[in-house]
């Protein structure tokens, strides 16, 4: 046997036309145009790439852009007055600071400084809040789009067992959330956890979000299970040649992949579904801003 593949590329895509298709609408019969804000503090490569690949992916939908690009000794006093004016800028309906910050700024004093109904990362603690107890909320991206795979996957996860492997505040927590909230039965594990391989092959549903290149084995998957795999980890690639290197997610995907039912690849799978959700949200929070009927 071998397992579906789940294409979040081609998944990302089309969640990207609905929104575009959306934003096209609001303008014509509303006037109105999302914006979505990015606030980048210092150069980290990798932030760069992201912030980047975001801006250019909402100028394609039809959004505004307005990127913020800081220096890296940006003071604590000035970050919280820009998201001051973001906040009050009726222009921008959404708000995100890519994380990390560097380490003279204190990231939760800054997430929770943004007004949560423009706080499309879903990080700010109202957020949190209500989505722990079932509320209508800005949802974390990443963990939405697994959810949006998943759900497309199976149509209704209601009575699975999903085990979650990582309990990070942006990823595992909110992903276990969203599970319960589909009538999943839900175990988080983390680096504490007993026995993991034992705790995994009970899973209909496996969603790792670790960051351990290919830690998890196709041997500790339960036949059909659909494996959803958040990490990205950069390995050297020595096939390519010295130096090149290549992304892999936290499992083995090749073993995996004759064993489950599903599975997302690394790359093309989660990643591109982050970003799409992202836009989402951003439509969402201008919808709500409007008092205008929210898209599905
Ligand atoms: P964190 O480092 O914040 O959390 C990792 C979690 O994994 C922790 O809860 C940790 O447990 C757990 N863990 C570590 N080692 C083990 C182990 N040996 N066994 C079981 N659990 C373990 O990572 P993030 O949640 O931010 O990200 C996870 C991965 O997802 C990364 O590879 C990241 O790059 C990727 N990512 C991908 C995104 C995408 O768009 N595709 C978006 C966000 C993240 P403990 O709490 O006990 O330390």
């Amino acid at each position: 046997m071998t397992a579906q593949i789940i294409d979040g590329k081609a998944f990302a895509a089309t969640v990207r036309e609905k929104v575009a298709g959306h934003v096209a609408r609001l303008k014509d019969e509303h006037g109105i145009t999302p914006g979505l804000a990015v606030v980048l503090v210092g150069e980290d490569p990798a932030s760069q790439v992201y912030v980047r690949s975001k801006g250019k992916q909402t100028v394609e939908v039809g959004m505004n852009s307005f990127e913020h690009k800081l220096d890296a000794d940006t003071s604590e006093k000035d970050l919280l007055a820009l998201i001051d004016k973001l906040n009050n800028d009726p222009q921008v309906h959404g708000i995100l600071v890519q994380l990390p910050l560097p380490g003279h700024l204190n990231e939760d004093l800054v997430i929770n400084a943004i007004d949560p109904s423009k706080d499309v990362d879903g990080f700010h603690i109202s957020n949190v809040g209500l989505l722990g107890t079932g509320q209508k909320s800005m949802v974390p991206c990443t963990p939405l789009g697994c959810l949006m795979m998943l759900r497309d996957h199976h149509g209704s996860l209601s009575g699975l067992d999903a085990v979650v492997i990582g309990r990070s505040n942006i990823v595992g927590k909110p992903m276990a959330q969203l599970l319960l909230g589909d009538s999943c039965t839900v175990t988080i594990a983390h680096s504490r956890t007993k026995d993991l391989p034992d705790v995994v092959r009970r899973a209909d549903i496996v969603v790792a979000a670790v960051g351990r290149a290919e830690m998890v084995p196709g041997d500790w998957i339960k036949p059909g299970a659909t494996v959803i795999d958040v990490g990205i980890n950069r390995i050297d690639a020595l096939e390519k040649g010295e130096g090149k290197t290549r992304l892999v997610g936290d499992v083995q995907f090749d073993s995996a992949v004759k064993v489950a039912g599903a599975i997302t690849p690394v790359p093309g799978g989660v990643g591109p579904m982050t970003i799409a959700c992202l836009l989402a949200n951003t439509l969402t929070a201008c919808c709500r801003a409007n008092g205008l009927v929210e898209p599905e």
